[in-house]
């Protein structure tokens, strides 16, 4: 949560409920969000959609037990959030669009799948939004990109606003930025677990044991987001008071900076854009 203002949302159906809208049921299962008229969450299996139903609040349907899951779910439904794999969202989407509320919200969380690919399948009375969280939305803490659509109003990207800061910030964008930002906060945990993932390497390459370099290294990054987050200083001003001039940290920076690490940033987001548009 953003901010401490108890949050109403109305009937939400999540089409899919894999890792994504998992972690968006989290935010949404916390004391100070009401859903009024509930959630319906589907998924293929029975045993996932059992997993989701015995959580207060939660109907859960599974496709394979009943052919019109989808279709139930999105009955009434003003938010409709499509958390499907996105080679899937055409066929779900087509599946349900003329079960679907005038003036329902269509949501969808699936990388690379347009407004305009979606609009073109649902009734003119429904609206759709294109959005990208990230995976830290399970802990509260994602960031998510919001793009309106052409018959979006701003209430209506208010809402999903609202749904989206019960798992952490919400950045709106114009859909045209929105393959960048995912390479930038959508793939972005991957960088971050990356270097983690290195660093502790290095710290067992210097004698500590695999728990004691873990504890290091991932204290040290947790405790340097936290003190970003808490003093909302700049991060080179940050680094600078941890950087004595002629120090030990000045000599490990100047290595990291000197092997070129500004370009090796454009280089890998550049890498996953490209690859966006390939799949596009
Ligand atoms: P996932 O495979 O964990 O979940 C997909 C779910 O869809 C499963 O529960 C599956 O049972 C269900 N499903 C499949 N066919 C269905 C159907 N016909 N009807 C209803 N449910 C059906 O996938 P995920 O990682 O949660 O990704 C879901 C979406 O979220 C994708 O479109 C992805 O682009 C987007 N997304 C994922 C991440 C991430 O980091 N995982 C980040 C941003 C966006």
């Amino acid at each position: 949560m953003t901010d401490a203002r108890p949050t109403t949302l109305p009937t939400i159906a999540f089409l899919g409920a894999g890792s994504m809208a998992g972690a968006i049921l989290n935010g949404l299962l916390s004391p100070a969000v009401s859903v009024t008229g509930g959630i319906r969450v589907t998924s293929r299996t029975a045993q996932k959609a059992a997993s989701f139903a015995g959580q207060a609040g939660i109907t859960a349907y599974a496709t394979e037990e009943r052919a019109d899951a989808n279709r139930e779910a999105v009955r009434g439904a003003k938010l409709v959030v499509l958390a499907v794999k996105p080679h899937l969202v055409p066929e779900v989407l087509a599946e349900v669009a003329d079960g679907l509320e005038p003036g329902a919200i269509v949501v969808s969380v699936a990388a690379g799948v347009t407004v305009a690919t979606m609009e073109a399948v649902v009734p003119a009375s429904v609206v759709v939004v294109r959005t990208m969280p990230n995976t830290p939305a399970q802990v509260g803490r994602g960031v998510t990109g919001v793009s309106a659509g052409s018959r979006a109003t701003a209430a209506d990207v208010a809402l999903v606003r609202e749904l989206f800061e019960t798992v952490g910030a919400v950045v709106e964008v114009p859909e045209s930025q929105l393959d960048a930002l995912s390479t930038i906060s959508g793939s972005g945990p991957a960088y971050v677990f990356l270097l983690i993932e290195e660093f502790v390497k290095t710290a067992v390459a210097k004698g500590f044991t695999p728990e004691q370099a873990k504890l290091l290294v991932e204290q040290t990054f947790l405790g340097a987001s936290e003190l970003l987050a808490a003093t909302g200083e700049d991060p080179a001003e940050l680094r600078r008071r941890v950087t004595s001039p002629k120090g030990t940290t000045e000599k490990a920076i100047e290595v990291l900076q000197g092997a070129g690490l500004s370009a090796l940033f454009d280089a890998a987001t550049d890498a996953a854009l490209a690859r966006a548009k390939e799949l596009a």
